[in-house]
């Protein structure tokens, strides 16, 4: 079947991604390890492992671009594709910056973004060293391969370092200062080929074991934060010359903002721009990699997110009220994973909140 945009993952995102194209008429093909990859209800699917160049092939046959749904693909899939004479949108700059701890501060810092104070670790005697330059306690984070708060390790005390890089099987890794939170926020962006970009309201977040639980739309934030996040996001997006969509996620410190982490994909804390905003950040990054024109950010309602990890629960089966929308991934249940989610929305945070209110009573 002939496809438009070729798709690295095969997951949830992939699956939302896909049902945003079929409202544009733009077909998708999805390339995934596993033959049970969700993204199958609205994608072509390819079975098959990112380093395989036949399966790559099978992939970009036909597309007009390659995009991906998470940073752990290898940077040699996107290498392949180009190769292959297919165009990468994001580009594979910000994959390799985005799934590299430390060169992803260093790029935050380079344009003048705060962050919390870091050192590089890859010996024992520079883990010690650590522990003296930035003090306890200290978040142990490998360079790459983490998400959702794995391969991270917290160190609380001296004695506990070997224990803790123990723990996260040596990896090279950033030493990273434990900040006071205030809040978690995130901006999602979206950036033409022209350089337009159009950028959606904050999100407050809040994890729970670093994994997202809820998201709140427009977050509760003064005008200067809001701006400062948003100017840093644009100075992001320039210098590495981004095309779609992507999520730069801040820590509110009683100091101001730090810059944690971004990631070039659509993210978890944007779905409740499917039903809360002008255009959804799924299609906007469908129009950004296809060099269509992007859609408006503007926010239409306030909204609450939850996600459902582990297990849906039985009760958002039966949601009847309106301006709450159940989204249920169709994967199987496992703890830990992100099954599904659940957007609440309103024309005020009391009318978003009592429904989400309704809805926890229910469980
Ligand atoms: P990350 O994978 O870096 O996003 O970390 C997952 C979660 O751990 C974040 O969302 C924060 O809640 C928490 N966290 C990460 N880094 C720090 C830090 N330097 N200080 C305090 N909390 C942190």
């Amino acid at each position: 079947m002939k496809a438009d945009l070729a798709i690295l993952g095969g997951g949830q995102l992939a699956q939302m991604l896909g049902a945003a194209a079929q409202t544009l008429g733009i077909t998708c093909r999805a390339l995934d390890p596993s033959p049970n990859a969700c993204a199958a209800e609205t994608c072509e699917m390819i079975a098959g492992n990112f380093d395989d160049p036949a399966a790559i092939a099978r992939l970009v046959g036909g597309v007009d671009a390659l995009t991906f749904e998470f940073e752990n693909v290898p940077t040699s899939a996107l290498l392949e594709a180009e190769k292959l004479g297919v165009a990468v949108r994001p580009n594979a700059e910000a994959l390799r910056a985005a799934s590299d701890r430390l060169l992803e501060k260093n790029l935050f810092r380079s344009i003048g973004m705060r962050v919390p104070p870091f050192v590089p670790v890859s010996t024992t005697s520079e883990l010690h060293d650590a522990a003296d330059t930035i003090g306890v306690p200290f978040l142990l984070k490998a360079r790459s391969g983490g998400y959702d708060g794995r391969s991270q390790a917290v160190v609380r005390d001296r004695a506990d370092v070997e224990r803790a890089w123990s723990s996260i099987g040596y990896s090279a890794c950033i030493a990273e200062s434990m900040v006071s939170l205030r809040g978690e926020v995130s901006v999602i962006t979206c950036r033409a080929m022209t350089g337009e970009t159009r950028i959606y309201p904050l999100s407050a977040n809040e994890h729970r074991d670093g994994i997202l639980i809820r998201s709140v739309s427009p977050a509760d934030v003064t005008e200067e934060l809001a701006a400062t996040a948003t100017a840093w996001a644009r100075a992001l997006l320039d210098r590495i010359d981004y095309v779609g969509v992507l999520a730069l996620e801040l820590f509110v410190t009683p100091d101001g903002l730090l810059a944690n982490e971004f990631a070039p994909r659509v993210h978890n804390t944007g779905h409740a721009t499917i039903e809360a905003s002008q255009t959804s950040q799924f299609e906007n990054h469908i129009r950004a990699v296809l060099g269509l024109p992007l859609g408006s950010t503007e926010p239409l309602c306030h909204s609450v997110m939850r996600n459902f990890i582990g297990n849906i629960p039985r009760s958002s089966r039966s949601q009847t009220d309106a301006g709450t929308f159940v989204h249920d991934y169709g994967k199987i249940a496992r703890p830990g994973r992100k099954l599904g989610h659940i957007t609440f929305t309103g024309d005020s945070p009391g009318s978003v909140c009592a429904l989400e209110s309704r809805f926890v009573a229910s469980l």
